[in-house]
């Protein structure tokens, strides 16, 4: 990446999530002049958390880091410290707690279960056996985890998830069911996992220090006006807004969020417990404060509620279906045609991305650009 005097700033990074933060860090960092934007009225993207009373609330949903790799785990470690919280989330079915995922806990819960062989004899026997191949989710659940696991934990949540009965849902959004049979309640089984202790806005803030960064602008309603300010552009918004929805639109899964404050100092005590009944209207209830281990006399909950999708709504999990990715197909086309423009990051490349892979490709994106 050569500097030329005709731009004001080498890149212009559209986005100030952890994608767009780690490349303006890495660039700026190696010389490069970076100037952000983010439409939003904060930094860090869906990893934002603010304090409210006390207490770290994540903005955008529960945000647990966990990585295997040791290159993102030291490029974090830079700009913040890590608690040790092992995320380890738990199963509310019609007021009884199960644990997750599928352990021996959650054998013994389910059956009294108090060994391996009697767990996996359990399973064996609650198996359904088909002559076909699972025709749908149901049938797929079924098959593999058996009518006990199905109705408790999975149905349910399922059902809620995509707003329709798991009959009429494709079998491969189950392609395996992971059971352990130790008692280890792990969710992750990443070496290096946390939450940073200052929360995310703040290890973003570390990220962007020194760089000029202009919040609530909205890159694409002055887009003449930033390509002639920067050389290039590095584009973390979603793709399909880029092209102006030229190929159609991308659809996502998104969430509605409902705090409570509550004058108690512990509501369930634990950070995640998602609601498998299907008679409870809510997916999960995030109980923030446990998150750091907190200890203040009151406490947030924030009730997590799937929605429909719908064009105005925040775009938080990419449908990976055969009708969007043909789509996204034919924006990789175009944006591959782009000489100006690169795009990166979950909603640039339409990818569900953990914040380690986020973190990871932005600094692979910048070190490929440093070369250039
Ligand atoms: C509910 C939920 C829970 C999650 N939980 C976890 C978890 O536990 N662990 C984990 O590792 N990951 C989790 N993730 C994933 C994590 O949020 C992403 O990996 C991360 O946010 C990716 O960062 P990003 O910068 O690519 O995207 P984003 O965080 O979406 O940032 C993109 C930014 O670009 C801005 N932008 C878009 N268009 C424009 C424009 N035209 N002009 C200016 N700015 C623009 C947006 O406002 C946004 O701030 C979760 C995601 C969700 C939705």
């Amino acid at each position: 990446m050569r500097r030329t005097r005709k731009w004001e700033y080498d890149a212009a990074v559209v986005g100030a999530g952890l994608t767009g933060a780690a490349i303006a860090q890495r660039l700026t960092e190696h010389g490069k002049r970076c100037l952000v934007l983010e439409k939003r009225p904060h930094i860090a993207g869906n990893a934002y958390d603010v304090e409210i009373d006390g207490i770290r609330v994540h903005r955008y949903g529960a945000h647990i880091f966990h990585t295997s790799d040791r290159r993102v785990w030291e490029y974090v470690s830079r700009f913040a410290e890590f608690n040790h919280y092992i995320h380890a989330p738990l199963a509310n079915y019609r007021g009884r707690v199960y644990n997750l995922p599928f352990n021996m806990n959650t054998f013994a819960g389910l059956w009294g279960t108090a060994s391996p062989e009697a767990a996996e004899e359990k399973l064996r026997e609650q198996r359904v056996v088909y002559d076909h191949a699972p025709q749908n989710l149901e049938e797929q659940a079924l098959s593999l985890a058996g009518r006990d696991i199905y109705e408790t934990l999975i149905r349910g949540y399922t059902e809620k998830q995509w707003g329709r009965p798991c009959t009429q849902l494709p079998a491969f959004l189950i392609r395996r069911l992971p059971f352990r049979f130790t008692y280890d309640n792990r969710y992750f089984s990443d070496p290096y996992q946390g939450i940073p202790t200052d929360g995310y806005t703040r290890l973003v803030e570390r990220m962007l220090d020194g760089i000029e960064l202009r919040l609530e602008t909205d890159y694409l309603s002055q887009r003449s006006h930033y390509d002639s300010l920067a050389e290039r552009i590095i584009f973390t918004g979603p793709i399909d807004a880029f092209f102006d929805y030229a190929e159609g639109r991308l659809q996502y899964r998104t969430l509605r969020f409902e705090d409570e404050h509550l004058e108690t100092p512990n509501r369930q005590g634990t950070a995640v417990m998602n609601y498998t009944d299907a008679e409870t209207p809510f997916t999960r209830i995030i109980e923030h404060k446990h998150f750091v281990f907190g200890q203040q006399p009151n406490t947030i909950i924030t009730k997590e509620y799937p929605l429909e999708w719908m064009p105005e709504a925040e775009p938080y999990y990419p449908i990976n279906d055969a009708g969007n990715t043909a789509i996204l197909e034919r924006y990789l086309d175009r944006a591959r045609a782009q000489t100006k423009v690169r795009f990166c990051g979950r909603l640039g490349e339409y990818k569900y991305y953990d914040m380690d892979q986020a973190i990871g490709a932005a600094l692979t994106l910048a070190d490929r650009i440093l070369k250039e």
